[in-house]
């Protein structure tokens, strides 16, 4: 696929689509393949990790054309994005919220930073799937199909991907980050365990602790590559 001059990558070339509206009533928007969506990539579930929402940003800003093949999502939680937390607005950490079996009512532990031990502590919401946004995006999946979906967070470093399919090893040497099945600790109630569940192919893209400017080099080119070329990592 041709990609835009880059006097172009300022804005984002066409209109997204909501698929439902945040606690604040903010659109959810994806941005629809051309054809079939074999792959859905979505960023900032988790409004503390918005440099996954920039560099997709400046992914999707580079394509001349819809994807062939990918749907995007840019803030999976844009209340937390423009409030600056990890949890939606109404304090919930939306991937503990999905509807798993093994979702759990007890708060939520997080680190401040690397460095500091799992000691924040947000809501998994009222109930499982009690959130609007976790909602949305279950309707989302459901409404694409999409074969594999991608949720980028950050900054772990790794891809988190319990097949350990083509894609994931591609992402993987793409990356250089390890190719991981589980992040180490248990997450109830994640999108991920919800996927599973479904029999969902999902894969964990975790950047790893660096500057934007660092990201746009080394992981936009690769975001590219998924959005451009429906045969990357051989998975499709
Ligand atoms: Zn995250």
């Amino acid at each position: 696929m041709k990609l835009r001059p880059r006097p172009q990558w300022g804005t984002i070339p066409r209109a997204p689509d909501a698929y439902g509206r945040s606690a604040l009533g903010i659109p959810l928007e994806v941005w629809r393949p051309a054809g079939p969506c074999a792959l859905l990539l979505f960023a900032a579930i988790h409004g503390e990790e918005p440099e996954t929402a920039f560099a997709l940003s400046r992914a999707l800003r580079q394509l001349a054309e819809p994807s062939p093949h990918c749907a995007v999502v840019l803030a999976a939680n844009p209340d937390g994005v423009i409030r600056g937390t990890r949890g939606n607005a109404r304090g919930v950490d939306l991937n503990r919220n999905f509807p798993t079996d093994d979702w759990q009512a007890q708060p939520v532990a997080h680190r401040s930073t690397l460095e500091d031990p799992q000691d924040v502590l947000l809501s998994p919401g009222a109930g499982p799937g009690s959130e609007p946004e976790t909602k949305a995006l279950i309707g989302l999946v459901k409404d694409l199909k999409p074969r594999t979906v991608i949720a980028l967070h950050a900054p772990l470093a790794c891809i988190d991907d319990a097949n350990e399919s083509p894609l994931g090893r591609w992402l993987a040497q793409q990356t250089g980050m390890p190719l991981v099945k589980g992040v180490g600790y248990a997450t109830p109630g994640s999108f991920g365990t919800w996927g599973a569940e479904q029999k969902l192919a999902v894969i964990t893209y975790e950047f790893p602790l660096a500057t934007t400017d660092a990201l746009v080099r080394t992981h936009v080119p690769i975001l590219v590559r998924l959005l451009t070329d429906p045969a990357a990592g051989g998975a499709r």
